[in-house]
Parts: C-alpha cells; sequence; structure tokens
C-alpha cells in the first residue's frame, strides 16, 4: 500500500512530486511518455520566473528531475489506465500491474486539440503537424500556413519563421489572446501575413498538403492559400480518458477542482494542464502541484 500515486510527470507532476518527497510520503509516480510532458515540444521558456534570458526546456526539466530523484523517489514508466475505487484507497492499474494507494494525484495534462476540418487526419506528418519545435526544420524554405491566436501559435510561428519561406498566420478573430510582446514580435517579422477573420475549411492536397481552402467569416467569401505545411494551435484537451467516470469533469473533459486541488473523490487530487482553469502554463501547473501534493498530505495526515 502507497501513500500516494502521481500520474504524469511533467511539470506539474514533477512538482507534485518533490514536495511528497519532503514530506516523506510513499509516492510512486507514472509516466507513459517523455518525462518533463508537453513543454518538452518547446525549445525555451521565456516566460518562467528567475530566467529573464529564458530558459531551454531540456535544463529546465533536467533540474526538477534531478530534484525528484534527489529525494529518492522513483518514475515508472507505464500508462495508468484505470483508477478503481476501493474502501478507504484506491487501485490504479497499468496494462500489466495494478498498484495500492491511500491517495491519487492525477497530473496527466493535455495534448493539441484538431481543428476538425477535411484532409486535418488524413495529412497529419504529410504536412499537417501540432509542434512547431518538432517539424520546423521540414519546411526550410516552404510556405506555411499556421493556425490559431493564442500564446502557443503566436510563439510557434515565430520559431517557424526561421525556417520557412513565408508564414500566413490564420486566426479567426481580428485580435489575439496572445501577450502583446509576442504579437509585435511577430508582426515586425515580413516573411509572415496575417489572414484575420478567417477559419480553415479544408486542408488540401494528393499525396501532401499543398494549399489550405480558407473563409473569410464576415464577408464569407473562400480563398485558397497554397501551402506545403499547416501548423495547427487552436488549442488543448485534457488526457483524462482513463478516468472515465470517476471525477466530476466539465464537458471537454478537463478535471473539476477546489482551491486545494481536490477533485470530486475523497483521496484523489488533479493540477496542471488536466484541470478545468484560466490559464495553462508551466508556472500554474508547478503551483497546483504543490497544493495538490500538500492537500494529499493533510489528507493522509487525517486517516
Ligand atoms: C509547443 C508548446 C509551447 C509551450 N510554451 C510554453 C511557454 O513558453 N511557457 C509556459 O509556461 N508554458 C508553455 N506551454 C504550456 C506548458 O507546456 C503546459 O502548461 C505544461 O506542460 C503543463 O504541465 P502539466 O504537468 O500539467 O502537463 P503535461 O506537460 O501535459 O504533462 C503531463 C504528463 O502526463 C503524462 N500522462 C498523461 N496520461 C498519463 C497516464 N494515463 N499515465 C501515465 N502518464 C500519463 C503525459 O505523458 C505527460 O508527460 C507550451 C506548450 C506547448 C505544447
Amino acid at each position: 500500500m502507497h501513500d500516494l500515486i502521481i500520474i504524469g510527470a511533467g511539470p506539474a507532476g514533477l512538482t507534485a512530486a518533490i514536495y511528497a518527497g519532503r514530506f516523506k510520503l510513499d509516492t510512486l509516480i507514472f509516466e507513459k511518455m517523455s518525462v518533463g510532458g508537453q513543454i518538452l515540444l518547446s525549445p525555451s521558456v521565456e516566460n518562467y520566473p528567475g530566467f529573464p534570458e529564458g530558459v531551454a526546456t531540456f535544463e529546465l526539466i533536467d533540474k526538477f528531475k534531478q530534484q525528484v530523484m534527489g529525494l529518492g523517489l522513483r518514475i515508472e514508466e507505464q500508462e495508468i489506465l484505470e483508477i478503481i475505487p476501493g474502501e478507504k484507497s484506491y487501485q490504479v492499474k497499468t496494462k500489466t500491474a495494478s498498484f495500492q494507494t491511500k491517495a491519487v494525484i492525477i497530473s496527466s495534462g493535455a495534448k493539441s486539440k484538431r481543428l476538425g476540418v477535411e484532409g486535418e487526419d488524413k495529412f497529419i506528418g504529410r504536412g499537417v503537424s501540432y509542434c512547431g519545435t518538432c517539424d520546423g526544420p521540414l519546411f526550410k524554405d516552404k510556405d506555411i500556413v499556421v493556425v490559431g491566436g493564442g500564446d502557443r501559435a503566436i510563439e510557434d510561428a515565430i520559431f517557424l519563421a526561421n525556417y520557412a519561406k513565408s508564414i500566413h498566420l490564420a486566426h479567426r478573430r481580428n485580435e489575439f489572446r496572445a501577450a502583446k510582446i509576442l504579437v509585435d514580435k511577430l508582426k515586425s517579422n515580413p516573411k509572415v501575413k496575417f489572414v484575420l477573420d478567417s477559419v480553415i475549411e479544408e486542408v488540401i492536397g494528393e499525396n501532401k498538403v499543398n494549399a489550405v481552402k480558407v473563409r473569410q467569416v464576415k464577408t464569407l467569401k473562400e480563398s485558397v492559400i497554397n501551402c506545403e505545411g499547416v501548423f495547427i494551435f487552436v488549442g488543448i484537451i485534457p488526457d483524462t480518458c482513463f478516468i472515465k467516470n470517476l471525477l466530476e469533469t466539465d464537458e471537454f473533459g478537463f478535471i473539476i477542482t477546489d482551491q486545494s486541488m481536490r477533485a470530486s473523490r475523497n483521496g484523489i487530487f488533479a493540477c496542471g494542464d488536466c484541470v478545468r482553469k484560466s490559464l495553462y502554463q508551466v508556472i500554474n501547473a508547478c503551483g497546483e502541484g504543490a497544493v495538490a501534493a500538500d492537500s494529499a498530505h493533510k489528507f493522509l495526515l487525517n486517516l
């Protein structure tokens, strides 16, 4: 019987682990892909306090990991498939094993949302991408379209401009949710053209992408932009399908918690990008991880 199981080793789960380790809880951490989570898709982080020049993502995550390991904690490379509630504990299941724990922290994060238009699925990996850092170098001197208006879209467009010949930034509104400092930086780049109040209707191609069909939402006029790549950044969906109907979530699957990061079942806490909230960033994922571990600790003391 463990005290605590943490599901997901992104910034939220790693921070929860650091706090749990310092509380000396018997803790197991599970990670199904890469320790570090989504932020590994970005080469650097520029808005994390303490690094005015920005910090290389691998360096930051490596420090988080070292701190977890230094506390003697273990990260299991396995995917959690189910959490089964018992009388006074939970059974947490992977494909091959089952673990008993008194408390659980869910820090399973999120992944990119699809646009849901014709051609999108067909051309994933053949021109359609959700990660500028991963695929940007493949589009050197090519014409590309970036879709979205949040921080991630603008940040990635700035990065992609290092490689692409031209970028059309398509956004369904004429204002951006992204930080103004990022938008101004992108606007000053002569390679970038803004296609505002416009939505992508279709990704067109034969074996790979060669254009997108765009509709102006005010005039309803359709046009075609020739391109070899389409980078889509239109939000995130939580990675919470393994909780099934165990906890209260919103309609998209984001877990609903109180301010102490308690989910709707006694002994289960959630933090980071899998939680319903207004800001999805490393800094508050870490803060919520700390709160979740503190709440789990208090819960265990009261058992
Ligand atoms: C391209 C990009 C750029 C970004 N840039 C910035 C930035 O500049 N600044 C900033 O603050 N934020 C940025 N973000 C957002 C930031 O990455 C997230 O807010 C942050 O990673 C959330 O941390 P998390 O720990 O909640 O979730 P995640 O980072 O998503 O980590 C969750 C982890 O849980 C694992 N997991 C999921 N399900 C299971 C399961 N069933 N079993 C085991 N493991 C599981 C996943 O594999 C993953 O490793 C960026 C994100 C992206 C994609």
